[in-house]
């Protein structure tokens, strides 16, 4: 670290509630001005208006996070030592019996999954995903099929769909692994979360719960262990605005010794490439601390303000009209819908975000599934000071030359 930027960090620290100076998820600021490497490569960062989107890169880490990789960086440790510790403390925040950081909630999954085929037998470890004289299923609910469980096939396992509680009762066998649960789906399933830890329990296998981008509420960190799921996994570049390629596992303290002998610095398990380096997973632990201390309502009332404001400029235009929204579950946060008078606007929502994207700032919104939207639907809580504005006079600019 430069003499300049120590110094400025320190005027910072000793400022008082410098924490709360920025919302999650603001980036971190910067003092000795530096080379521009983004524009050496030609990358033009982007305005945030999609949310936590890994292929946006997430969310941005706090100055504190910053800092702990920075300083944690000019260090050697035992990293099994470090992964044992920081777990502990992960554990203790989420009030879990055992906890690991992992690559993602992606990553999470796959170690979690491997956990429940092999325990901890070393012989199964380096056997899987061959799964011959072992346990191949995992049972989840038809409605909670989705792109993700791929991490649980990755094992190597069947997956098994079940809708009724009487085909649950008839798929469960000497064959089932683990019980998947999509958190968002609970409302789409006929099975709900309680019944199925409950039947998990009953038949003695292990329930997992994907509750990747759950976050706010800050309850969800803790509210499904208590439940009694064996094992959750959350992202820990998401919500939490921790290291983007990092995330949570945490539940059973057999199962998270199995998930971490199924992962590096273990060389022969499936689970060796997942590899989170030290300074991630400590930028992962202080990541987390502060976003449980986070004053969630103020940033709930930011990112409130930013809607409003986007909706004010946006709706000036004639024919146009705007709509808070709140997403059910995942990325419960405020968001906005922008629709038009396409007789009068002749421009479709593909049209207009593709403007978003060619202007100076180039800006992205939500894609919506398969990259279709039928509206011009916008998050708020990546945003950074005064880019609500940005979008609202873009959006006002583009629908009114339409
Ligand atoms: C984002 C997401 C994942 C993957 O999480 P990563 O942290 O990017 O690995 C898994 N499941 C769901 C439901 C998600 O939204």
């Amino acid at each position: 670290m430069s003499e300049r930027r120590r110094e400025f960090l320190k005027t910072l620290s000793s400022l008082p509630l410098i924490g709360g100076l920025f919302a999650c998820g603001e980036a971190a600021p910067t003092a000795a001005p530096m080379r521009n490497y983004l524009a050496e490569l030609g990358v033009k960062p982007i305005i945030n208006g999609a949310g936590a989107y890994t292929m946006f890169t997430g969310s941005l880490m706090q100055r504190e996070v910053i800092d702990v990789i920075a300083e944690t960086s000019k260090h050697f440790v035992r990293l099994d030592e470090l992964h044992d510790r920081v777990g502990e403390k992960i554990a203790a925040l989420v009030g879990a019996e055992a906890a690991m950081v992992s690559s993602g909630c992606f990553g999470a999954m796959v170690c979690g999954t491997a956990a429940c085929l092999t325990g901890t037998d070393p012989a199964r470890i380096v056997q899987i995903p061959d799964l011959t004289g072992m346990k191949s299923e995992v049972i989840t609910q038809k409605s909670h099929r989705f792109l993700y469980d791929h991490a649980v096939r990755d094992c190597g396992v069947k997956i098994v769909e079940i809708e009724t509680l009487a085909e649950f009762e008839a798929a469960v066998s000497e064959k089932t692994a683990m019980l998947w649960f999509l958190n968002k789906r609970n409302p789409d399933g006929q099975i709900k979360h309680e019944q199925w830890v409950e039947l998990g329990r009953k038949h003695g296998i292990p329930t997992m719960n994907d509750c990747a981008a759950d976050l706010p509420p800050v309850e969800n960190l803790t509210k499904y262990n208590k439940m009694g799921f064996d094992l959750v996994a959350f992202s820990g570049g998401k919500g939490i605005c921790g290291p983007q390629s990092a995330g949570l596992l945490f539940g059973r303290k057999d199962l998270i010794r199995a998930a971490r002998l199924n992962t590096y610095p273990n060389s022969d398990a499936l689970g060796r490439g997942l590899k989170v380096n030290k300074e991630e997973m400590i930028g992962m632990w202080v990541a987390l601390e502060n976003y449980m201390k986070r004053d969630h309502e103020a940033d709930w009332k930011e990112w409130e303000r930013r809607v409003a404001v986007m909706a004010e400029k946006a709706s000036a235009v004639s024919g146009v009209t705007t709509e808070p929204f709140i997403p059910p579950i995942a990325n419960e946060t405020p968001h906005l819908r922008i629709r038009w008078d396409q007789s009068a606007i002749a421009l479709e929502p593909e049209a207009v975000k593709q403007k978003l994207r060619d202007g100076d700032p180039t800006i992205e919104v939500i894609p919506g599934e398969g990259y279709v939207t039928e509206s011009v639907e916008i998050a708020a809580w990546m945003l950074q000071p005064g880019e609500a504005e940005i979008i609202g006079d873009r959006i006002a600019e583009i629908l009114r030359a339409g």
